[in-house]
C-alpha cells in the first residue's frame, strides 16, 4: 500500500489521505485548509490526482477540516460513494451547504468591492464551490455502521471505531491484501477528550501495522471537567444574580451548542443552576440538535440519562430555539435573566454579533468563551481583554464581564492521547503523528518513543510512504 499525506501534515487543517493499493486508490478524509490567505490558496490549488480516478472516499468525521472539499472532488470529476458514519452522514446535510453558502457569500463580497473600487482588470472570483455542488455531493454519501468490516473495494477493507470526538466521529481501521500480505493501517481521526458530554469515549482499537494519530493538544493537559463546569455554574449564577444581566455565549452551531445544552440541563438536574431561559439563535444549531437528538443511539450513559430527565420534567431549563430573524432581533430587548447561546463560535459573523452589540456594553452582562479563539477574531481580541471593540462599524464599550472556560474542548489532550495509544495491544511498525502544528505534533511523537518505545515521526505535506 502506498500513502501519500495531502494535509494536515504540520498543521490542523486540510486533512487528506490518499491511499493506492495494487487494485484501488481511494482517499481518507477530503478536509478543506482553515485560516488565512494561504489556506484559500491551497483550497484552489489543483488536486494532486485525477479525481476521476479514485474509487471511493471514507471520512472520519463531519468537521470541515476533514470534509470540506468533498463538493470540489465532485465537481472536478469524482464519481464513487463517499463512506462515513450514518451521523456523519446527516451532519454534512447541513454542514456542506452552508460552508457553500459562506463560500458563495465571501466571492459574492469579494467581487462587489472589487467593482466599487473599479479594479476593472481583474477578473470575477468564482466561489470555491456552491450549494448547488455541495447539495449534489451529497448525493455520493453512503452511510456505514460502527464496528463492521465493509468491503470498499476489491481486496480493501473499512471497519469504523467510535471516536468520541463529536456525534458520528470514527477512527478508521483500513485491511488490504490477504494472507501473509494482509496489511492494516489506522487513521485516528480526530480523537476526543475521554468524559467529553454527549459522545462516548474514544473506542480502543486493537492493532495496525502502520497507524496515523492527530496531536492537536499533543502537547497540553486540558483543565478538568469538574473544575470547568464549576467555571461554568459560577460565571451563570454570578450574572443572573446581577439585576438586568444576561449571559451571552459565543458557540460553534455544531457540537460545541449540542456540548453545551446537555451540560447546562445536567447542572439544572443537580440543582446547581437556578431556572434558566436559554435561547439558542443559530438555525444551524437547531438542525445539528435535532439530528443529534434523533442520534441518541450514540450517546454515552450520562448524556442519555440527561435526556430522560429533561424529556420528563415539569420545569426548567426553557431551552428556546430562535428561527427567524423577528425573533433574534426580540431578544436584543431582554434587560436580564436570559442565556443566549449563538453562532459564529469566535464572534466574527452571524447573529452573535447583535447579541454582543446589545450587552458587551452592560456591566451586569457577561460573555461566557467556551472555544477557541483564533488570533485577529472579535473573540479574541474580547478574551485578551479590549476596552473598546467595533461591531458593525460601531463602537462598543467593552463593560460586561468576559469568562474564558477552558476544558471544553472535542479533542483529547497529551495524557487522553497517550491512554488512547497505549490500548494498542502491539506496536505498529511506525506511527505517523498528524493534524498538529508541528511543536504539538513533536511534542507527542517524543512523547510517544520515549513512554511507549514506538518508531514516531512527522510526515511532510506531499511525502509518500509504503505501508
Ligand atoms: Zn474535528
Amino acid at each position: 500500500m502506498k500513502l501519500t499525506f495531502l494535509g494536515a501534515a504540520g498543521e490542523v487543517t486540510g486533512s487528506c489521505y490518499l491511499v493506492e493499493t495494487e487494485r484501488a486508490r481511494f482517499l481518507v478524509d477530503c478536509g478543506m485548509f482553515q485560516g488565512g490567505q494561504d489556506a484559500a490558496r491551497k483550497n484552489r490549488q489543483a488536486f494532486d490526482f485525477d479525481p476521476g480516478s479514485l474509487e471511493f472516499v471514507t471520512l472520519t468525521h463531519a468537521h470541515i477540516d476533514h470534509s470540506g472539499l468533498l463538493p470540489r472532488l465532485c465537481a472536478q470529476g469524482f464519481r464513487g460513494p463517499v463512506y462515513a458514519t450514518a451521523a456523519t452522514c446527516d451532519l454534512l446535510s447541513v454542514m456542506l451547504p452552508d460552508a457553500a453558502h459562506i463560500q458563495e457569500k465571501e466571492a459574492e463580497h469579494a467581487n462587489y468591492t472589487r467593482r466599487r473600487e473599479r479594479r476593472r482588470a481583474a477578473r470575477d472570483t468564482a466561489p470555491l464551490y456552491t450549494v448547488a455542488q455541495a447539495q449534489s455531493a451529497l448525493g455520493r454519501l453512503r452511510p456505514l455502521a460502527y464496528e463492521q468490516d465493509f468491503e470498499a473495494a476489491s481486496g480493501v477493507r473499512l471497519h469504523f471505531r467510535d471516536a468520541g470526538h463529536i456525534l458520528g466521529s470514527a477512527s478508521i481501521e483500513l485491511r488490504a491484501g490477504t494472507g501473509a500480505r494482509a496489511r492494516s493501517v489506522v487513521f485516528s481521526g480526530d480523537l476526543g477528550q475521554p468524559g467529553h458530554p454527549i459522545v462516548r469515549d474514544p473506542a480502543p482499537v486493537p492493532e495496525a501495522d502502520v497507524l496515523l494519530v492527530e496531536s492537536t493538544y499533543g502537547n497540553r493537559l486540558h483543565k478538568g471537567m469538574p473544575e470547568t463546569l464549576g467555571e461554568l455554574t459560577h460565571a451563570i449564577i454570578d450574572t443572573l444574580g446581577r439585576k438586568g444581566g444576561n449571559v451571552i455565549v459565543p458557540a460553534f452551531s455544531v457540537g460545541r451548542t449540542q456540548d453545551l445544552l446537555f451540560l447546562l440541563a445536567d447542572l439544572t438536574r443537580q440543582g446547581r443552576l437556578p431556572e434558566l431561559d436559554i435561547y439558542v439563535d443559530s438555525p444551524m444549531a437547531a438542525a445539528a440538535t435535532e439530528i443529534t437528538l434523533k442520534h441518541r443511539e450514540l450517546f454515552d450513559p450520562e448524556a442519555a440519562a440527561t435526556l430522560r430527565w429533561f424529556a420528563k420534567r415539569n420545569g426548567p431549563p426553557r431551552v428556546n430555539f430562535v428561527e427567524d430573524v423577528a425573533e433574534s432581533i426580540r431578544l436584543n430587548d431582554l434587560k436580564g435573566g436570559a442565556l443566549i447561546i449563538s453562532a459564529s463560535g469566535m464572534c466574527d459573523a452571524g447573529r452573535i454579533k447583535y447579541h454582543l452589540k446589545y450587552n458587551l456594553g452592560r456591566p451586569e452582562c457577561t460573555v461566557l468563551i467556551t472555544g477557541f479563539q483564533a488570533a485577529g477574531t472579535l473573540g479574541r481580541r474580547l478574551v485578551d481583554g479590549a476596552k473598546l471593540v467595533k461591531i458593525f462599524g460601531q463602537e462598543i464599550p467593552v463593560r460586561a464581564d468576559i469568562y474564558t472556560i477552558g476544558g471544553l474542548s472535542a479533542h483529547a489532550d497529551q495524557a487522553g492521547l497517550l491512554h488512547w495509544l497505549k490500548q494498542f495491544r502491539r506496536a505498529p511498525e511506525h506511527t505517523y503523528v498528524v493534524h498538529g502544528e508541528s511543536g504539538n505534533a513533536m511534542a507527542l511523537a517524543e512523547k510517544i518513543r520515549a513512554e511507549l518505545g514506538w518508531r514516531a515521526t512527522l510526515p511532510e505535506r506531499g511525502e509518500s510512504v509504503t505501508a
